[in-house]
């Protein structure tokens, strides 16, 4: 049974959107391409209306709830499936950034990007690196859940803050999108590359670009998390292969990831990509620590 404060506040949300809705479409209407039939704006209005009787009723249902908390959404929230206060918790990688490896640069001494020492001093094999969000708490789970669960509603949470990202509009042409590959055994535990789901959701427009053998993992690593830098250097050297040279030669290549951490495995993979003739390797992840 549900409760009667559930379907008190789900008929004010309904009853809110109607009234949002019915402004917006009356101001299309006084706005609107005066040559457009009247019939095809009634006929759309109808359809309009109809689709949003059944989303009405299907969120009477079942509310929306938020994809990390489970609180119910308040009406007209800013994300269709993150709560205001869950919003407010995500902090975004923005300007100031180090233009090579995107890390995020102190405010306080000036807004414009500069590069960060580690990159003056020893410049990363990859040409630039972006994330969109910092590994905090609910970044975290999102991944967890999505690496270890298969879950889907953590790669809406995923898609969703992607597209509110600052970091969204950089990432374009190329000629591969290539997801940091898992060695064959632990994909095969897994059932999916973490990486592979991210590229999809990052280039939702190129999924023929996004090439899963070119880079191979040849090495059964050991995981890089509680090793020193050193230590991840030398457990990830000569970890992964290209498969044929001649393909990547030449070529511009988007390389994505889940987290950056150090990052070793993005270097790695680069410095791979790089002998063998590529010529660009610029990296993404959702995650940056
Ligand atoms: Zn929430
Ligand atoms: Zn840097």
């Amino acid at each position: 049974m549900v409760p009667v404060n559930d379907v008190i506040y789900c008929a004010y949300v309904i009853f809110y959107k109607l009234i949002k809705d019915i402004q917006k479409d009356y101001h299309y209407l006084r706005t609107g391409d005066g040559n457009k039939s009247l019939k095809i704006y009634h006929n759309a209005e109808l359809a309009g209306y109809a689709k949003k009787v059944v989303q009405s009723a299907l969120d009477l249902l079942f509310p929306p709830v938020c994809h990390i908390c489970s609180r119910h959404l308040p009406p007209a929230t800013e994300m269709s499936c993150l709560c205001p206060s869950c919003v407010a918790e995500v902090r975004f990688l923005a300007s100031p950034l180090c233009p090579r490896c995107g890390k995020g640069m102190d405010q306080a001494a000036g807004s414009a990007d500069r590069h960060c020492q580690e990159c003056l001093t020893r410049p990363p094999a990859f040409d630039s690196a972006r994330s969109v969000v910092y590994y905090q708490p609910h970044a975290k789970e999102l991944l967890h859940r999505l690496k270890y669960k298969s879950d889907s509603s953590a790669a809406m949470v995923i898609a969703e803050l992607i597209g509110k990202g600052p970091c969204r509009q950089s990432v374009s042409g190329g000629d591969y999108i290539i997801p940091v590959p898992l060695f064959v055994s632990r994909l095969k535990i897994r059932g999916l590359n973490q990486s592979l789901i991210l590229a999809k959701i990052i280039f939702p427009t190129e999924k023929a670009k996004i090439a899963t053998d070119l880079l191979v993992r040849v090495k059964n690593t050991t995981a890089q998390s509680g090793l020193s830098g050193a230590e991840r250097r030398r457990n990830l050297q000569a970890a992964f292969e290209v498969r044929e040279s001649r393909l990547v030669a030449g070529k511009n290549i988007w390389l994505i990831d889940d987290v950056f951490t150090t990052g070793t495995t993005v270097n790695e993979c680069a410095k791979t990509l790089k002998k063998c003739g590529v010529a660009s390797v610029h990296v993404w992840t959702f995650a940056r620590v």
